[in-house]
């Protein structure tokens, strides 16, 4: 047996090590299952190269509890160490890594509670710690190594006669829930799902069938459960795949998921290593988009599903993971926004998104047209926050029409453009965002033979802008934001019918009526006699300021809510019949009258207004 002193230069390192991982205990088993997933792999290379004698054998892992010694276990089969190796390793490298990363750290425990701290995280979670470990050199003697959380270490010899390394952890009284099976069942799925050696955690059992008719019974059997995946598709190449595998291994990570609408599979060894696949979800509640991120991987070992710096924030919707040893996971989260390979990663994500989503709108218009509600959002939404993918998604992104017709930003130029063009040689485009309250204006608008888009999402408005700021032909309008023939200002203008002086009758009449309502703007317009004699319009510019201050939470009332009265003064019921009206009473129950009908045709008659002219209207019947 032999003592010695884990080099020191930090006082002691144990209690800082159990202090600052405080918030994420958890993540010891992820680095000593990823020490162990190396050893295996390195026998296995030393092993396909012919430097290990006789078979190598069986190489699972297997994590085990023992409830009664308050242990867990981590078994691996891999390489082993020699007492020199452990000496080295154990002691001094791990240490001094271990001691770096502390002293680097310390400060900031929330960027340590991320990361791993290799072999020493043990600590975290055991008072005691034991390696015992077999070299695959035959002729190096089995070791045992022990700690108790403190700098001193012995070294005994072992009579373990297998080739590989046991770890074995005395859980301390504050870890307790490491002995429980269900624990660490669920500590293995969230880390060690993908990882590429088989992990044996417990039994299962399995049943079969034997025997016809009535003899028929089932045979159960106790096999090995393997917790992960070790070939998960992402490390598959394309070409080897189906469509079916790409969908099964989507129900697989998200079982209880509406299959992906499609999905991306990256996979790239230069400048960077990166392999994953992405998948577009199927979008039915905000629920679901909170729940299934998009994960992190390095080497197949879950790293984290908070990937904000590496994948672009418009993105962020995707599901799926991305695994990459290049990503660097020491480091704080201010690196990682500066980091040279995080950024390209970044760059290519989104192209490859963008590859995509022009490869099947050049394939399969159809079904991508069918698609588009469900992918708008984030195509918009990437188009205004990412200028490289704004250049590509111009190819792509799709204005979808009160008839449910798609068109690209060319193709929409080209259909309205003869017709909607103003006297400024502005393109106007015309749109809803709420088809409902907005009907008799679409009406009245697709009667005149132009075109209505509908513009009906949350990012509709920043879009619109964008598109604005893009393209200095353009120019949106919301369908009630001027009368029909003001839409789109041509030169030809209508004549009036009336003379000055009567038009300076009706808008006295209206005004007397509108007294009370301080929000309305009366304007008199010679309109075609079939456009209605009153409609309320909210001009496009107030409106979109109002809009904005909602947007940035601003006080609502420093842009109060105003709209015009636009008084149709070609329409007979205004030119002939309120004119002619006898007394005045009649003529400003009448002007109220029209007024309410177009408040009512843009929605704003509600409550005890709406009530009131129910009543008035049943008067009138009468
Ligand atoms: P890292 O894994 O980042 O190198 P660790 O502190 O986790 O740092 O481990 C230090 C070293 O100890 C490893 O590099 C390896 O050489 C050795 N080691 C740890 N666990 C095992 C194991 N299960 N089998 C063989 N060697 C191991």
């Amino acid at each position: 047996m032999s003592k010695g002193n884990i080099s020191v230069q930090v006082e002691n390192i144990f209690p800082i090590i159990k202090k600052f991982l405080y918030s994420d205990h958890e993540i010891f088993l992820r680095e000593l299952i990823s020490n162990a997933v190396d050893a295996t792999t390195k026998v296995k290379t030393l092993a396909s190269k012919g430097e290990v004698k006789g078979e190598l054998g069986d190489t699972r892992i297997e994590v085990k509890i023992n409830k009664e010694e308050k242990t867990l276990h981590i078994i691996d089969k891999g390489i082993g160490m020699s007492e020199d190796e452990v000496n080295k390793y154990l002691n001094q490298v791990a240490f001094s890594s271990a001691e770096e990363f502390l002293a680097k750290y310390k400060d900031d425990a929330s960027i340590i509670g991320h990361f791993g701290l290799g072999f020493y995280s043990a600590f975290m979670v055991a008072d005691k710690v034991q390696v015992i470990t077999k070299s695959y050199r035959d002729e190096d003697p089995a070791v045992m190594w022990e700690c108790e959380g403190n700098p001193e270490y012995t070294l005994t010899p072992s009579d373990k006669s297998e080739r590989g390394t046991e770890i074995i952890l005395h859980i301390n009284e504050d870890n307790k829930e490491y002995l429980e099976t269900y624990r660490v069942r669920e500590l293995l799925n969230k880390y060690c799902k993908f990882l590429p050696v088989e992990i044996k955690f417990g039994t299962k059992s399995e049943s079969t069938w034997e025997g016809e008719g009535d003899e028929r019974k089932e045979i159960k059997t106790e096999i090995d459960d393997i917790i992960n995946n070790p070939e998960p598709i992402w490390k598959k190449k394309p070409a080897d795949l189906t469509d079916e595998d790409y969908q099964s291994f989507y129900s697989e990570l998200y079982p209880m998921s509406q299959p992906p609408l499609f999905w991306i599979h990256l996979n790239i060894d230069y400048p960077f290593n990166l392999t994953g696949i992405l998948y577009f979800p199927k979008l039915t509640n905000n629920f679901e988009i909170q729940k299934n991120k998009i994960q992190l991987y390095s080497n197949q070992v879950f790293i984290t599903d908070d990937v904000k710096e590496i994948v672009p924030e418009f993105l962020m919707l995707l599901q799926g993971m991305i695994d990459s040893p290049d990503i660097p996971l020491n480091v704080s989260r201010s690196y990682l926004q500066s980091d040279a390979n995080v950024k390209k990663i970044n760059t290519y994500i989104s192209r490859k998104v963008a590859e995509k989503l022009q490869n099947l709108f050049n394939t399969d218009r159809k079904s991508y047209d069918d698609k588009w509600n469900e992918i708008s959002t984030f195509v918009k939404y990437g188009m205004i926050s990412d200028e490289k993918f704004n250049e590509k998604a111009t190819g792509f992104v799709l204005l979808k029409n009160i008839d449910g017709v798609y068109a690209t930003l060319d193709e929409y130029k080209e259909k309205v453009k003869s017709v909607q063009t103003d006297k400024n040689n502005k393109i106007v485009y015309i749109y809803t965002n709420d088809r409902k309250s907005q009907y008799g204006y679409i009406q009245a608008i697709k009667d005149t033979g132009y075109d209505v888009l509908e513009m009906d999402t949350i990012i509709d408005n920043h879009f619109m802008q964008h598109l604005e700021y893009k393209d200095n032909e353009l120019t949106f309008v919301r369908v009630d934001s001027d009368t029909v023939d003001n839409l789109i200002k041509k030169d030809e203008s209508v004549e009036s019918v009336l003379s000055q002086a009567d038009q300076d009758k009706v808008k006295d009449i209206f005004t007397s009526v509108l007294q009370s309502d301080k929000s309305g703007q009366i304007e008199l317009k010679a309109m075609s006699p079939t456009a209605p004699p009153v409609v309320i319009t909210k001009p496009e510019f107030m409106r979109r300021m109002k809009e904005m201050q909602a947007m940035q939470g601003m006080d609502m009332h420093m842009f109060p809510e105003m709209h015009n009265v636009m008084i149709n003064t070609n329409h007979p019921l205004i030119a002939d019949k309120l004119l002619k009206m006898k007394s005045a009473d009649k003529k400003s129950d009448f002007a109220a009258y029209l007024h309410d009908l177009a408040l009512l045709n843009q929605g704003m008659l509600n409550g005890e207004e709406l009530s009131k002219f129910i009543a008035r209207s049943l008067e009138f019947v009468k």
